[in-house]
């Protein structure tokens, strides 16, 4: 579907009753099936189980696009983008292995998601190399040149067809990421991004369909919470006919709706399920990890695009008894062969102890999130050693792992901290600590924010913060005491206050597992009895 150039210029986020799209060739009929995928976070080796990974999802796309072209389809692949940051051989190689077997994958285009936001911009730089497909982002907007920093969309020609396709990024980025990262970097209202990157296109080209690939989220009925809006406000904030598809990522779920758009709660793996569709998108995300491959059957005639079929087709996924949900699917062997020696030289990376646990550290979300634990003790310790800090704090969700009893390797210790936080610190007048406390210690459980806190007591009452002592001595008021902290919290990640701006903030530049690595071992064996308050 396309908007005509006049009236598209005369846009404006209000504009609404579009309805006059020209109608020259609606006598041509086409077939498009989209593919897509979103939120892999390095996982482009399969799991322990033998699920999903990408020589399996080859060998299902190569299948795809021979049906495809039977029927008379023309295949587009696309991505949600986040392709960083989950798996230790993946993250430390950067991601290699995923950018390139996407290459091979033959993927047309990906948006760029806050998780490629993960690695310095030079790092980003050699993904795109690597990729040789377009990241696309149309809303990051580069401070100096005001102008978008990335590609911000794609013309693709598919037989026939003009597909155009516009990338955006949630605007939450600039909260989340690493702040060194998006330094420069204005993430602007995804809508308006869109309208100009449609003016643009309209000048040069003219598209049968328009795509969103978006890494913004999907919201059903626009619920985004505390998140920025996603894909929902996005296509409701849009004139109708302006897109046509939006294929999403980064609230990693099965967009699946019943009857009445609702969401539908029954989806599993191998059942049906209805895309969402918002005031005339149809808006599609495959979950994470490369658990499915989306497939949406597209029939196009002139203006109108309807769509004939949609699949959220299991990659190897299985049943709680092991056995294959649906059809198993036979790894392609080059791809394979291509990824080995990635995933080898990652093993490599990890293998061997780097000290040994003489119990259990419980990093699970309904511990870290609820109560004081152990690791946070063993953690905030080892940031605490590298800082000569009097006491730390880390929020909860930034514990992403446990750490077993027995030998603890440098993989355990990358599911702990898979972020790349680096370890900074702020000397804090005793007054001005107390402020800072009376707001971090209040953030409730069951949340990210929850105040993990180590060789630091306070009580805290309805409007202040009492008793408190650090390192077993009251507070002395005429005293300064060092806090350490990683750079996510630092820089207001999870809602807390910014001291980045601090005068005496400083980033060590270390990172959170590097610190957690060295502590380890140095004082190995380590017992969680005796990180108990
Ligand atoms: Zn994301």
């Amino acid at each position: 579907m396309r908007l005509s150039g006049i009236l598209l210029l005369s846009l404006t986020l209000s504009a609404c009753g579009i309805t006059s799209a020209p109608k020259s060739d609606s006598e041509t009929v086409s077939y498009l099936t989209v593919l897509h995928t979103n939120d892999n976070h390095g996982r482009f080796w399969h799991n322990e189980n033998g699920e999903y990974g990408m020589a399996a999802r080859k060998t299902l796309i190569d299948q795809l696009r021979i049906t495809a072209a039977k029927n008379g389809h023309e295949v587009i692949l696309l991505s949600g983008g986040d392709i960083n940051t989950g798996i230790p051989e993946s993250d430390l190689q950067h991601a290699e292995p995923d950018f390139k077997g996407m290459a091979r994958l033959g993927y047309d285009a990906m948006a760029l998601g806050n998780h490629e936001f993960d690695n310095s911009r030079d790092i980003l730089a050699k993904q795109i190399e690597w990729a040789q497909f377009p990241i696309l982002s149309a809303n990051i907007i580069d401070d100096s040149t005001k102008k978008p920093a990335y590609q911000p969309y794609a013309l693709l020609k598919k037989g026939k067809l003009n597909i155009a396709v516009i990338g955006l990024t949630t605007v939450d980025t600039i909260k989340i990421a690493n702040p060194d990262y998006v330094a420069g970097l204005n993430f602007i209202e995804p809508s308006v991004a869109t309208i100009s990157a449609l003016q643009e296109i309209e000048q040069q080209f003219k598209p049968h369909v328009t795509i969103a690939v978006t890494h913004m989220g999907h919201y059903h009925n626009a619920a985004h919470g505390i998140n920025a809006p996603g894909d929902v406000t996005l296509a409701r904030s849009l004139p109708r006919g302006a897109l046509d598809i939006i294929v999403g990522g980064h609230s990693q779920e099965p967009v699946c709706v019943d009857e009445a758009g609702n969401e539908d709660t029954s989806f599993a793996p191998g059942k049906t399920c209805k895309p969402d569709n918002q005031n005339g998108v149809w808006i599609m995300q495959a979950h994470e990890w490369g658990k499915y491959v989306g497939k949406a059957e597209f029939k196009i005639s002139g203006d109108a695009i309807e769509l004939l079929d949609y699949q959220l087709i299991p990659v190897n996924l299985k049943s709680a008894n092991g056995e294959f949900i649906g059809q198993a699917i036979t790894p392609d062997p080059a791809m394979l062969d291509f990824l080995a020696p990635y995933q080898e030289n990652g093993a490599k990376q990890l293998e061997g102890a780097v000290g040994t646990a003489l119990g259990f550290f419980d990093g699970e979300r309904s511990t870290v999130r609820f109560k004081q634990s152990p690791l946070a003790d063993l953690i905030i310790s080892a940031q605490m050693a590298a800082t000569k800090a009097d006491f730390g704090i880390i929020s909860g969700g930034g514990i992403r792992a446990s750490i077993n009893e027995g030998e603890i390797s440098y993989k355990d210790i990358l599911k702990v901290h898979p972020f790349k936080n680096r370890i900074t610190y702020v000397d804090w007048p005793a007054k001005e600590l107390l402020d800072y406390l009376n707001i971090v210690a209040r953030y409730p459980a069951d949340a990210g924010a929850y105040l993990q806190f180590h060789n630091i007591e306070f009580q805290v009452s309805d409007s202040t913060i009492d008793n408190v002592s650090i390192n077993g001595q009251p507070l002395d008021m005429a005293k300064t005491y060092r806090m350490s902290i990683n750079s996510y919290n630092a820089a207001g990640g999870d809602g807390y206050p910014n001291l980045t701006m601090h005068p005496t903030y400083i980033d060590t530049s270390r990172t959170d597992a590097e610190v957690l690595k060295e502590y380890i071992q140095k004082f190995s064996p380590i017992n969680p009895k005796t990180f108990i308050r």
